[in-house]
């Protein structure tokens, strides 16, 4: 059987392997390049932010990958030597009422303390692992070239009236199966979807850290977070904009994030930002993805919607979508 995965963002790179080690012959087709949409924009935390706030879905597909995501962490290192920085840096969240969070803590049984951070204190969970979404990139990126799937960037699909997919030279795309994991595009290629996947705009800024600055854990801080790469730059984030695909970077969404990173680490005052740049995600009702076949055109699958947790989300929603093939 032919398989054509439509997007490749991490959801479609994961969900490629998976079918290609079920035997499948696979090809990802890919608007620009492979991970460059949301997923090359993400900061990499592997955890719901607030996880008494989100259905417990969310929390079950991020807690099933995770095992998915350690095996690939050492295939990646062992095939290509790409440390993909997966690890668990745990993260302390410092909001006005904790008493929810920590109840639902008690209720899942994860353990958790109280700690303190330049004065901040909140709860702190430890089992929280984050990655470095570019670094994840250039891994599944070598991985699926690896597995022999095919791969073909710079080729953006289009759904024509007879219900054909086509490429750019209106070519019809051969295939038994057809599974989409365009992201935020998604609705352009099944208008169903429109008002159903939307995009989200969110930005990030990176600072530099000449002074070896040392961050252990993610801290999260009113809709704020703030997070360090084995690098040893700090990532802080992140805006949750509903415009569309409007792509402007503004200063003032990039002071704003200073800002909120200084009050956490005044340190950061003296250092320089190197990077602000934003990506769109796709946004769902709850951050609940969209798994399912489509209802007139049996051979295609929709595997859409991982909102704020696409990277965390990936390998059980990969899963779930494999098992209505
Ligand atoms: C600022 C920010 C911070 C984030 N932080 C986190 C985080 O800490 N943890 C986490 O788990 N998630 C995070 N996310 C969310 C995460 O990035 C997304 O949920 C995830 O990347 C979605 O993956 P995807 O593969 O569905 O989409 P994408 O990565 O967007 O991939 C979809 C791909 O489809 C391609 N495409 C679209 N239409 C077509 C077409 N017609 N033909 C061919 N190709 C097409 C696009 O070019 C794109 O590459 C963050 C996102 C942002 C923006």
């Amino acid at each position: 059987m032919k398989i054509n995965v439509i997007g490749g963002g991490v959801v479609g790179c994961i969900q490629a392997i998976e079918f290609k080690r079920l035997g499948f012959d696979v090809a990802i087709y890919e608007k620009n390049n492979i991970g460059s949409g949301s997923t090359h924009s993400a900061a990499g935390i592997m955890y719901p932010l607030l996880p008494h706030l989100y259905d417990v879905e969310v929390y079950d597909f991020i807690h099933d990958s995770k095992t998915y995501y350690s095996i690939l962490n050492k295939t990646i290192f062992e095939l290509f030597d790409i440390d993909i920085e997966y690890f668990k840096s745990g993260m302390l969240v410092n909001i006005e009422d904790l008493k929810p969070l920590e109840e639902w803590l008690i209720k899942k049984k994860i353990e958790y303390n109280f700690k303190d951070y330049n004065g901040l204190t909140g709860i702190f969970i430890d089992d929280v692992y984050q990655i470095n979404p570019k670094k994840l990139i250039s891994g599944l990126f070598k991985y699926i070239k690896y597995l022999g799937i095919h791969i073909y960037e710079n080729h953006h699909i289009k759904l024509n009236t007879k219900k054909q997919f086509t490429d750019d030279l209106n070519n019809v795309i051969n295939g038994d199966k057809f599974v989409l994991t365009a992201g935020a595009w998604t609705s352009e290629l099944n208008n169903q979807l429109s008002g159903k996947i939307y995009p989200i705009k969110g930005q990030l800024i990176e600072f530099e850290n000449t002074s070896g600055l040392h961050l252990q854990h993610i801290i999260y801080k009113n809709n704020f977070y703030l997070l360090q790469r084995q690098n040893g730059s700090l990532i802080a984030g992140s805006t949750l904009e509903n415009v569309g695909f409007n792509e402007d970077l503004s200063n003032d969404d990039l002071m704003m994030l200073r800002e909120k990173a200084e009050n956490i680490m005044p340190e950061l005052k003296r250092h320089k930002v190197l990077n602000h740049w934003y990506g769109f995600r796709p946004g769902s009702k709850d951050n609940i993805p969209i798994i399912q076949q489509d209802s007139d055109n049996l051979n295609t699958f929709y595997n859409v919607g991982h909102f704020r947790y696409g990277i965390s989300m990936a390998p059980a929603t990969t899963k779930k979508l494999v098992n209505l093939l």
